[in-house]
């Protein structure tokens, strides 16, 4: 169990910070709150959860299609979708250290997550916050402001004046982009209903409370899809996205007692159902993810905003109709954050002897593979290793310090296979390679390295 393992936010974040996973945004000016500089190894992990996602939901599934759609779009979409009159989240202010907190969140960590604020009105949050005195988490002061919305979306202007005319958003959330384009891909691609548009991107939020680290940031990416099916059977396409969402993020390495279905009880007026999949962060359990039926909301906001038609006609009966919508989105950099949290082992080898290791699965590992010769007069034929395998795999080549120490440092990193040069290596062409996660150590001839590897990091 995570308890076990001792993870903390600070572990992760200092090991993030120490070994190039990540770095605090603006960082030589101090920093600039809640944004995160993705580094050299970070950004590989990152770009590899981003592949396994595509792969699975595009790659593997003929009736999905993947879009990259703008991430500044026509104002008027965020009127349609709600988010200019009324998008916001319940928001209070502590009147005497003026910090901002959302008033659903301070119930949900006073109760450790046992009262679903979510299902309650503003009233109810404010009785219920008085009633049991909780206090300013900042300055301890209970002096709350009533609760307010708040317009989470950044807000610039396109053209040369600043004027309400030329006002434009960041994007809150990915999905629009599928939205405004569904009659172009249901087109071109001579879509039959259902089929889903994917598409992964950055989306912007001014949050209220964000924190804990990657968990919630003001800039993060999205790794989205929507399924537009008939009435008849959404249902069994939202049950079933519950399941393919579950079945990816174990298949990443998520252990099932970290993870959990938390279905809501209350819905958006439009919502026929609605679910997250929760992981046991260090944090306590936490959204990883959401599974939305949405109904015909959103296409018919669409119809009505733009006023063109986004009825879809069934090419057998010829009927008309406006897609029921199933939405799966699931962050990127809060997916990397629980997958940091699930590989990081302290791993006890003797008394004096710890080692810090991250068990990525290897399809996910920064590196694949990493070549470190004996000595440093090996080096020469350890860069021809290098090259031969950094044509197939992100490999890693390290020649300074002490062979044990090397081994630890691609621990670090999660570096599933160390391959090691040594004098043999120059009469027979052989290699010793060590297995991260069991330390044991083969040897291989060179020639069979690459379809050793590949086998091992499949996904
Ligand atoms: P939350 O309740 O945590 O604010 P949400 O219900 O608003 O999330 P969605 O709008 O459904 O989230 O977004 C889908 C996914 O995007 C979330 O499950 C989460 O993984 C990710 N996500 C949302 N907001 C953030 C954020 N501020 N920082 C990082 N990831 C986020």
């Amino acid at each position: 169990m995570k308890e076990e393992k001792k993870v903390t936010m600070d572990k992760i974040l200092n090991l993030c910070k120490n070994r190039g996973f990540v770095f605090p945004g603006s960082d030589i000016y101090g920093g600039f709150a809640n944004t995160w500089d993705f580094g050299p190894i970070g950004v590989e992990l990152k770009n590899n959860v981003k592949r396994a996602w595509w792969k699975r939901f595009v790659q593997e599934s003929k009736d999905t299609f993947g879009v990259d759609a703008a991430i500044l779009m026509n104002p008027k979409v965020w009127e349609a979708s709600g988010h200019v009159a009324s998008f916001g989240d319940p928001k209070m202010d502590c009147k005497n250290c003026k910090q901002r907190f959302r008033a659903d969140t301070l119930i949900e960590n006073h109760s450790k997550g046992s009262v679903a604020a979510e299902a309650m009105t503003n009233e109810e949050m404010e009785k219920y916050i008085d009633e049991n005195n909780i206090k300013c988490p900042h300055c301890g002061v209970k002096n709350w402001t009533q609760i307010r919305k708040f317009n989470p979306m950044f807000i610039t202007s396109r053209g040369t004046l600043e004027s309400d005319a030329d006002k434009v958003y960041l994007r809150p959330e990915t999905c629009q982009g599928e939205y405004v384009n569904f009659l172009n891909i249901q087109r071109s691609m001579r879509a039959k209903v259902p089929f889903a548009i994917a598409q992964i991107g950055k989306s912007f939020r001014n949050e209220i409370t964000p924190g804990n680290f990657l968990f919630r940031t003001v800039e993060f990416e999205q790794m989205e899809l929507q399924n537009f099916c008939t009435e008849e059977t959404s249902m069994d396409i939202y049950s079933d996205y519950k399941a393919q969402a579950l079945n990816f993020v174990t298949d990443l390495g998520l252990a099932p007692d970290h993870l959990r279905y938390h279905d809501h009880d209350k819905l958006a007026h439009y919502a026929k159902a609605a679910c997250d999949i929760q992981y046991l962060f260090p944090i306590g359990w936490q959204e990883l993810n959401g599974i939305h039926h949405r109904g015909i909301w959103d296409l018919s906001r669409h119809q009505e905003y733009s006023g063109k038609s986004m009825l879809y006609t069934d090419p057998v009966t010829n009927e008309k109709f406006l897609p029921n919508i199933i939405e799966y989105s699931i962050g990127a950099d809060r997916l990397v954050l629980a997958l940091l949290c699930e590989a990081y082992d302290e791993e006890v080898l003797d008394e004096n002897d710890t080692r810090v290791v991250m068990h990525f699965l290897p399809a996910i590992a920064p590196f694949k593979v990493a070549v470190l010769p004996l000595q440093k007069k090996l080096s020469d034929k350890a860069r021809e290793v290098y090259a031969l395998l950094s044509k197939e795999f992100m490999t890693d080549y390290d020649e300074v310090g002490s062979i044990g120490k090397r081994y630890r440092r691609e621990d670090e990193i999660g570096t599933p296979f160390c391959v090691t040069i040594d004098f043999d290596t120059m009469e027979d062409d052989t290699v010793t390679l060590r297995d991260r996660d069991t330390m044991q150590q083969i040897r291989l001839p060179i020639s069979e390295l690459v379809s050793y590897i590949q086998e091992r990091i499949k996904f």
